[in-house]
């Protein structure tokens, strides 16, 4: 057989890359990742996950203090913006997080090839100057922004989320293009901190993929906090002019144009694989439709000795599933089993409240047979009424025969970390029987997921 340099050439060092690198590092294998972002990390640590929860995290604290949410507990401040400051904290937390990896990398003896990763042939990889050979290649590129026909970005009037992050001052009007994940998190941040957000989404409701319930209170919330929504509408033109930009926007079913003006841009209508000069012709490996690299089940791809995870093949674009397939794929290559449960990946809204969910939605439920759902709102949970919390609800959708837990929704302050026990329950197959009979520390926003489970057989305490 021949002699390898690598066990292992992870391509990629986001969250799906480093995290299999250092996997299989720690199962003995002679692991190198190439990465060609000056830092570790991947979008998530540098310009994705991190840094977006760094401005929402403190613009969040900003709007409390100027909207009167301070008042309410009896703390009275008049709130100056220090965007700097803001921002620097921002570059620190990535800073730090950043440099972890590159320690983590160390640590596990997993060695750094800097630069563009491109194949040669089967097993092997150039990178940068150096052309190395490797047993096991796994493809962890990730995703970049979707452009959008006929809008430029500039980053200065016209941005994408990783402009979003680094504005110097508050726009007056932004508008942000897409109600998506990205452009309600950003939005909030600008929003919270003074700007006007108008949000244009091609769909008739904001959150693709969410329940549709929790996608319209959803709404509804946003729309309190003064967010403008323009649904049903899609964005065809945006023409920039002394630091002013002009959308041109259709109604997405057909009908008359119309304009509206802005001094900031954010373009969130996606994101797309990274397959670019990867040189996947050198190993005869095709793109599905979308642009994604397929696997079977244990990650392998079509191409000897080729493996993907994360944001580059199907499934939701998210940094926790993306690092859970990164576990399994060492651990398959390492000729352990290694799997990944795709049908239980929650999702979550860093917006305030928090937004979140896992598994089926109620109208997917209902597709496959027939449900009992059981819902409770969070202005009858005690904590979050005390804490002035009163939006959100938590549902709980189970199967009308077996009781078997299909998916789990909320809105609510702490629904990303709520959302933890209803994922854990459906793994272990709970019924919603067996969350309505596990006791839950009071008084916290969790024993709301109690009560919608109990709901579920029409006995909640406290409705
Ligand atoms: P990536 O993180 O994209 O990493 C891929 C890496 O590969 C990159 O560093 C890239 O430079 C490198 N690369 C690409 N091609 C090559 C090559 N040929 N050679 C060498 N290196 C290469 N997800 C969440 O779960 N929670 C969140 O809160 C969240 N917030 C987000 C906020 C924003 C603004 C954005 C943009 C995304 C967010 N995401 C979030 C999504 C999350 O960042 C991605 O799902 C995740 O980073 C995907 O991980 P990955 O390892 O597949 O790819
Ligand atoms: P998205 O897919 O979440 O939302 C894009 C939205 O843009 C959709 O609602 C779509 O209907 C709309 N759209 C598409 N074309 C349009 C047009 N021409 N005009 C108006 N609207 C249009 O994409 P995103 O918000 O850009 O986020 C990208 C990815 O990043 C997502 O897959 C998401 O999972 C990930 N992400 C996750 C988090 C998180 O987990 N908290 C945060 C940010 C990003």
């Amino acid at each position: 057989m021949a002699d390898f340099d690598f066990d292992v050439l992870v391509i990629g060092a986001g969250p799906g890359g480093y995290v299999a690198a250092i996997r299989a590092a720690q199962l003995g294998l002679k692991t190198a990742c190439a990465e060609s972002r000056e830092t570790l990390g991947g979008t998530c640590l540098n310009v994705g996950c991190i840094p977006s929860k760094a401005m929402l995290h403190a613009s969040e604290y900003y709007d409390a203090a100027a909207n009167g949410a301070f008042a309410k507990l009896g703390i009275k401040v008049t709130p100056e913006l220090d965007l700097d400051t803001m921002h620097g904290q921002r570059k620190d937390a990535v800073k730090q997080l950043t440099g972890g990896i590159e320690f983590l990398f160390k640590k596990n003896k997993v060695e750094w090839l800097k630069g563009l990763g491109t194949f040669t042939g089967p097993n092997t990889v150039k990178v940068g100057d150096r052309t190395v050979t490797a047993k096991n290649i796994v493809i962890a590129t990730g995703s970049s922004v979707t452009p959008l026909p006929g809008v430029e970005i500039d980053q200065k009037v016209v941005v994408d989320s990783t402009g979003a992050l680094e504005l110097p001052r508050v726009p007056e009007h932004m508008v942000v293009i897409g109600g998506g994940v990205i452009g309600l998190e950003l939005g909030s941040v600008w929003r919270r901190l003074g700007a006007k957000v108008t949000c244009v989404e091609f769909l008739d409701q904001i959150l693709p993929g969410f329940d549709g319930e929790v996608r319209k209170e959803s709404n509804k919330i946003l729309k309190k906090q003064g967010f403008e929504f323009k649904l049903g509408t899609k964005v065809t033109k945006v023409d920039v002019n002394g630091g002013k930009a002009t959308l041109t926007m259709e109604p997405a079913k057909g009908g008359a144009a119309e304009t509206l003006e802005a001094d900031c841009v954010l373009v969130s209508i996606g994101r797309r694989p990274n397959t670019e000069g990867l040189g996947l012709d050198k190993i005869g490996l095709q793109l599905n439709q979308r642009g994604q690299i397929e696997t079977d089940h244990d990650f392998r791809t079509k191409a000897a000795g080729v493996w993907a995870i994360g944001d580059v093949i199907p499934g939701p674009m998210l940094a926790h599933k993306a690092e859970d397939e990164g576990i399994a794929v060492a651990e398959n290559i390492a000729g352990l089993t290694g799997i990944v449960n795709h049908d239980v990946i929650p999702s979550v809204v860093y917006t305030w409240p928090e937004i979140a969910g896992v598994g089926l939605t109620e109208e997917q439920a209902k597709e496959k047979g027939e449900v009992k759902v059981g819902k409770f709102p969070m202005l009858a949970n005690s904590r979050a009424k005390t804490n002035h919390e009163p939006d959100g609800f938590v549902k709980v959708i189970a199967d009308a025969k077996t009781d078997r837990v299909l998916g789990v929704w909320c809105i609510a302050s702490v629904a990303g970390t709520m959302i933890a026990q209803a994922a854990q329950a459906m793994e272990f197959g709970a019924t919603s029987e067996d969350i309505a009979y596990t006791c839950h520390a009071h008084p916290t926003h969790s024993e709301a997921i109690k009560e919608a489970a109990m709901a579920v057989a029409g006995k909640p305490i406290h409705i």
